[in-house]
């Protein structure tokens, strides 16, 4: 089986200066709400849920040069794991995700109310009442690989009207999560079937690639176009740029890496599909894992093979 991959990437996008952003103006660092005035949604764009994830800071950078402002409501924009992205290494970029623990797998009652501590729970517990009063978020991250962008929508049927809206990325990945923690798009009325509120978590593309930056921010703006926070017509005009047909991908299961000797058979970069049923992907400390039915998609493959984590999710095209 092929050893994990170790080279330096390359980084082709420059991570923004963001001291500007730093008061902010609703006594949160980093985090600026711009308030129409009149009643209106509140739609929150957040960047830098993982620290090395620049394509997202690079969109909201965007949007507060371009003077973006609400019509109706509210628009929230967000940096929150600053402390990781300041610590963001072109020679070691990897490194900086998070500096004491995955800001993302955080997003429960019972984690966020705990005893714990760590870098990113305090920032977490710190914006936890901004992410409560929105509701509609927008959560911008990037891949390990290159594949084509993905909006991870979660399971609420809600939550994929709000992404056919919205329109882009193309391909929609509907999946519950991960066992090592709630996702920021999953915590409470975002994933209650019964509130109106609705999130999504963009995958734009590679970390440190031009087109994750740019599908960020074309992502950014349709955003909050179909959130119903921007004038008529200028939502009109963004809604209305072409995007080609979007498709839905069902995740029926996550691979949850179980030892410390898990391998992938082959070099897998995500959105691969397995002909056959019963295909080896990978092995766990001798236990082969295999694909579950045929012409299974593979999503999101991982290069932190550490016990626990997700190595890769398995789907089919719904
Ligand atoms: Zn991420």
């Amino acid at each position: 089986m092929p050893a994990p991959r170790t080279e330096t990437p390359r980084v082709a996008i420059e991570p923004p200066d963001i001291s500007p952003y730093r008061a902010g103006n609703c006594g949160l660092d980093y985090v600026t709400t711009f308030d129409s005035g009149a009643p209106g949604p509140h739609a929150l764009v957040n960047a830098l849920t993982h620290g090395n994830e620049i394509c997202g800071a690079i969109a909201l950078d965007h949007l507060f040069r371009a003077g973006v402002r609400p019509a109706r409501g509210k628009i929230t924009l967000a940096f929150a794991n600053v402390a990781a992205y300041r610590a963001f290494d072109r020679g070691n970029p990897y490194a900086s995700r998070y500096i004491d623990e995955d800001f993302n797998r955080l997003w429960d009652k019972a984690t966020l109310d705990g005893r714990r501590r760590s870098v990113e729970l305090e920032r977490a517990r710190r914006l936890r009442p901004i992410y409560e009063s929105a509701q509609r978020l927008l959560d911008i991250h990037s891949m390990q690989y290159a594949t084509a962008p993905l909006m991870l929508i979660g399971l609420a049927a809600k939550t994929e009207a709000f992404a056919r809206a919205v329109a882009v990325p193309a391909l929609l990945v509907r999946d519950k999560g991960h066992e090592a923690g709630q996702r920021l798009r999953d915590y409470g009325a975002f994933a209650a079937a019964d509130a109106p509120h609705a999130a999504l978590l963009a995958e734009c593309g590679q970390h440190w690639e031009k087109a994750a930056a740019e599908v960020a921010i074309e992502t950014s703006w349709r955003f909050l176009a179909a959130a119903g926070v921007l004038g008529e017509r200028q939502a009109e005009e963004i809604l209305a740029r072409p995007a080609p047909p979007q498709h839905l991908i069902e995740v029926t299961e996550a691979v949850t890496i179980a030892s410390e000797d898990f391998r992938f058979a082959a070099d897998y970069r995500g959105l691969e599909v397995i002909a056959k049923a019963g295909t080896v992907i990978a092995r766990d400390s001798g236990r082969d894992i295999r694909t579950p039915y045929d012409d299974c998609i593979l999503i999101m493959p991982s290069r932190r093979m550490a016990r626990g984590q997700t190595a890769v999710r398995l789907g089919r095209y719904a």
